[in-house]
């Protein structure tokens, strides 16, 4: 089956302090059964947004079915899902693939605060997706090599973060390689045409086993939260990108014919997803020259077209913007081309407004198609 769609997952996190704080309503529930997410109508009024929300006068509650309904609220609830179990349901399965040699991306959506990095790096204590990914990948390099003795492997990891529309080498120290906030380095995008578009001059470490990957992630990690300190910013505003380059090469002695196997994991922490609608709504900040948002408004509008196609054609073709951001051009391929893709929607579990608006944006994601190949060549 080549074409299939874009398999969308809801998560929804613990109160936090603050929330607990103020004695915050859960808004959402999840029915175990059919994987459908529940969000109510707020009657508390000591958050803004669902102030807001009750000014609408909204009466209904909504409810969307997703392909799989993390309930991340409580631990002491039977069907609490735990970072492992996101991994066990999505992450386990997309590695399969990887190793069949299809390109998969997962991205985790969300406003700030609602869980994306949580989900995606997570903590020491509590490992996220890609931690797990990095572990799992290299068990199964260890294993496979046991048994097969006619197999190697390369695998080699990048980290950039879009920010701002410029793109930065995560792997590179900002410290050491510029000496100015205002002129660090960014890195230019090019488009192959059997490649597609890439980042020129990335770097890309070659790494051997598990300790190697995840010190480059952390080292990575370390140098997004960095750059943000300085910009007197947080890392909820930029879209960081880590890639796993998986390559299996399989000899067979019977034919003597070399098999190469390529695959590529992405795996997406989207900046917060309020900003999009902030910058929409006003068009003077915009001018300012703050394009942190156009990556995210841009998305929007990749997803919406790419949903729809029949929407967006004009003269029989349906023009996908993805050339009008950083962040849709770079993953084209994973949005609407060679890919098997998820989507986490990440949401918080009492704010109204940001949630609807989440929960619609993934409602719309999973009529997205994709078409994913393995990437298989005979060297002979
Ligand atoms: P985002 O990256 O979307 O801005 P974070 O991942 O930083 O949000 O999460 C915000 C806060 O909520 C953090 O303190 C994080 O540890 C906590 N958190 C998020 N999801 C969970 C979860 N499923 N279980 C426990 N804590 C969580
Ligand atoms: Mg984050």
């Amino acid at each position: 089956d080549p074409g299939g769609n874009v398999r969308v997952v809801v998560r929804v996190r613990a109160f936090l302090p603050r929330e607990i704080k103020r004695n915050a309503q859960c808004l959402i529930s999840m029915d175990p059964d059919t994987e459908k997410t529940t969000l109510m109508v707020p009657n508390d009024t000591t958050d803004s947004t669902n102030a807001r929300a009750r000014a609408r006068k909204v009466t209904e509650e909504k409810s969307f079915t997703f392909d799989k309904s993390f309930w991340s609220h409580n631990p002491s609830d039977p069907h609490y899902a735990h970072q492992e179990d996101v991994y066990d349901s999505l992450g386990e399965e997309f590695l399969d693939h990887n190793f069949e040699g299809y390109h998969t991306c997962i991205f985790a959506y969300g406003q700030t605060g609602s869980g994306k990095s949580y989900t995606m790096m997570g903590t020491d204590d509590q490992p996220g997706l890609i931690p797990r990914t990095c572990q799992d990948l290299f068990e199964r390099i260890h294993e496979a090599k046991a048994e097969l003795p006619n197999i190697s492997y390369n695998v080699r990891v990048s980290y950039f973060e879009v920010y701002n529309e410029h793109v930065r080498d995560l792997l590179v120290s900002p410290t050491s390689s510029s000496t100015s906030v205002t002129s660090p380095n960014y890195l230019k995008i090019r488009e192959s045409p059997t490649e597609g578009p890439y980042v020129k001059d990335l770097t890309e470490c070659p790494v051997h086993n598990l300790d190697e990957i995840l010190r480059l992630m952390r080292a990575g990690d370390r140098n997004r939260t960095v750059a943000s300190t300085k910009m007197n910013d947080t890392s909820s505003r930029s879209h960081a990108v880590f890639t796993i380059m998986l390559k299996q090469i399989l000899h067979d002695i019977e034919s003597d014919q070399t098999t190469e196997r390529s695959s590529r994991i992405r795996l997406v922490d989207l900046a917060g997803s309020e900003r999009a609608k902030s910058t929409e709504a006003t068009g003077a900040r915009l001018r300012e020259g703050s394009n942190i948002n156009k990556s995210l408004t841009t998305l929007g509008r990749v997803i919406a077209a790419l949903a729809d196609p029949k929407k967006t054609n004009r003269a029989g073709t349906s023009v996908v913007p993805y050339r009008d951001s950083i962040l849709t051009w770079l993953l084209k391929d994973s949005l609407g081309g060679n890919s098997k893709t998820a989507m986490i929607a990440c949401i918080a579990p009492s704010d109204y407004e940001e949630t609807l608006s989440t929960l619609r944006y993934a409602d719309q994601t999973k009529r997205i198609r994709t078409r994913a190949v393995v990437n298989q060549d005979k060297m002979s």
